[in-house]
C-alpha cells in the first residue's frame, strides 16, 4: 500500500496499479455507464485478520490474513484463497478485482472476492496447516457464506484445505454448509472436473485463439511458466493435441528441450522434486533464458508481474495464454500488442476454474451431481461463447482482447450497479 493509505493510490508496479490502469483503458467504451466506473476502482469491503496458532514446538505464531470483497453487484463474492509468503492486502485487492471482471466476462452470477494468508505453507506441518486454515476461516466467517462470499483454492491451497474450511464454517453455524466453498473433495460435495478445470479452460481458449491465428497446434512449440495445477494440466492437453512443450519453469528452475519434454515423466517428477528433477529429459538453463526460448505459444501460469517490458521484447511467441492472474504488466501489454503478439487475457483464459466452481456450487444446492462429460461440455460451451463475444467486441472497436474483455465485463457489472441503484 502507498504511504497515503488509500484504495486509489497503488504502489508502483503493483498488481493493484496494473488493475487500475486496465480499468482506465476501458472507460472510452463504456458510454453513459462510465459514470459508475469509480465503483470498480475500490473494493466494497476488505477484512484483515490476525491468525494465531500454536506451532508444533509449542511457540505461538501470528500470521496476517485477508479477505477482500471487491464487488457484489451481480451476485455473491467468489474467489480463491492464496497461501504465500508474499501475499499483501494490496495484492489480494487486485486479485479480488480480477475475479469481479472474470465472473462477469464469462457471465457467471457472481461478484469478485479473494483471500490469502501471508505464510509459506511449505514450512508448516500438516497439523499446523490445518490449524492456520481453521483459525483463518473462523476469523473471516463473519463475511463469508454460501450466499454472500464463496472461497475456493488458489496458489498453494487445495481440496483438503477446502474441506477444513467447509468443516470449520459448518461447525460454527451448526450444520453442514457444503456450498460455502468450492474445490472440495468429491465425496464432500466437490465436482468432477474441478481440479483440471483451470488448465482445461486455458487449453480451450488457446485452441480457439490458435485456430483464428492460423497456428497449427500440431508441432507448435510451447513454453510454460508455473507447473502446478494450471500449467501442468494445460501442458498435457496441448501435448495431447500434438504440441511440443519445449520449456518449463517452476520454483526450482527452468528446463528446456527443443524436441519437446516427455510429460509422462516430467509431470510426476515435478510433483516431488520440481521440474529440475527431470535433468535426464532436457537441459537446465538460467531462469531468465526462459523468456527468450524459441516458441510459438507462451503460457505464464505462475504469479503476477512476470511478463515485464524487457521480457515482452524478447519473447518469440505469437500467442500468450495467461493461465496466471495478472502475469503481464501494462507496459509489456503495449509492447506485445505493437509486436503483433496476441494475448488471451487472464480474466477469460483462466476462467475455467471459477466456471466449474460455479457448477460445483449449483450441484451442492440441488444435491444432484453431474457426470464429467456434462461438466466438460458445459465448460467448453461457456468459455467458447464468452471468447467469441469478446473477439467480436475487439474486432468492432479495434482493441486488444484484454480491453474487449473489460468492456464486456464492465458493462455487465456497471449495468447491474445502475439498475440496483445506490442505497440509501
Ligand atoms: N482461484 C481461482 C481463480 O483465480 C478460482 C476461483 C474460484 O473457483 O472461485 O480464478
Amino acid at each position: 500500500m502507498s504511504e497515503k493509505l488509500s484504495f486509489v493510490n497503488p504502489t508502483a508496479n503493483s498488481p493493484w496499479g496494473t488493475y487500475l490502469s486496465q480499468v482506465d483503458r476501458v472507460v472510452p467504451y463504456l458510454g453513459p455507464l462510465a459514470r459508475w466506473v469509480e465503483t470498480l476502482k475500490r473494493p466494497k469491503r476488505a477484512l484483515i485478520v490476525d491468525v494465531p496458532i500454536e506451532m508444533d514446538d509449542g511457540t505461538i505464531a501470528h500470521f496476517e490474513g485477508y479477505r477482500v470483497q471487491h464487488n457484489m453487484s451481480r451476485g455473491p463474492g467468489k474467489g480463491g484463497i492464496r497461501f504465500h509468503p508474499d501475499v499483501t492486502l494490496e495484492e489480494v485487492m487486485a486479485l479480488s478485482a480480477w475475479m469481479t471482471i472474470k465472473t462477469a466476462a464469462v457471465n457467471l452470477p457472481y461478484g469478485g472476492a479473494k483471500g490469502g494468508i501471508r505464510v509459506d505453507p511449505k514450512k508448516l506441518s500438516q497439523q499446523e496447516l490445518e490449524k492456520i486454515t481453521r483459525r483463518y476461516t473462523s476469523e473471516i466467517g463473519i463475511i463469508i457464506g454460501p450466499h454472500t462470499d464463496i472461497p475456493a483454492p488458489d496458489v498453494n491451497t487445495n481440496a483438503q484445505i477446502m474441506a477444513w474450511m467447509m468443516d470449520t464454517y459448518s461447525m460454527n453455524v451448526g450444520g453442514t454448509a457444503t456450498g460455502v466453498v468450492t474445490g472440495k473433495p468429491l465425496h464432500l460435495g466437490g465436482s468432477l472436473g474441478r481440479v483440471k478445470a483451470t488448465g482445461r479452460g486455458v487449453f480451450v481458449t488457446g485452441r480457439e485463439a490458435a485456430r483464428r491465428l492460423g497456428l497449427d497446434l500440431r508441432g507448435a512449440r510451447i513454453a510454460v511458466q508455473g507447473f502446478g495445477n494450471v500449467g501442468s494440466v494445460a501442458a498435457e492437453l496441448f501435448a495431447e493435441a500434438g504440441a511440443k512443450i519445449v520449456a518449463v519453469q517452476d520454483h526450482t528452475g527452468t528446463i528446456v528441450n527443443p524436441n519437446g519434454l516427455d510429460l509422462s515423466k516430467l509431470v510426476p517428477i515435478s510433483r516431488t522434486d520440481g521440474v529440475v528433477g527431470f535433468k535426464a529429459g532436457g537441459d537446465i538453463v538460467p531462469n531468465e533464458d526462459f523468456w527468450s526460448v524459441a516458441c510459438d505459444i507462451l503460457i505464464p501460469a505462475a504469479l503476477e508481474g512476470q511478463i515485464t517490458a524487457e521480457r515482452a521484447k524478447t519473447t518469440t511467441a505469437r500467442l500468450v495464454l495467461e493461465g496466471a492472474n495478472g502475469p503481464t504488466v501494462p507496459t509489456a501489454d503495449d509492447i506485445l500488442a505493437e509486436r503483433g503478439v496476441l494475448v488471451v487475457p487472464d480474466v477469460i483464459c483462466n476462467a475455467g476454474g471459477v466456471t466449474v466452481s460455479y457448477f460445483e456450487w449449483v450441484q451442492d444446492f440441488s444435491s444432484f451431481f453431474w457426470d464429467e462429460d456434462e461438466i466438460n461440455v458445459r465448460l467448453d460451451r461457456i468459455m467458447m461463447n464468452a471468447l467469441n463475444q469478446i473477439w467480436d467486441t475487439a474486432d468492432k472497436h479495434k482493441i486488444t482482447l484484454r480491453t474487449a474483455t473489460y468492456a464486456v465485463a464492465c458493462e455487465r457489472i456497471l449495468m447491474a450497479r445502475q439498475e440496483r441503484g445506490l442505497y440509501p
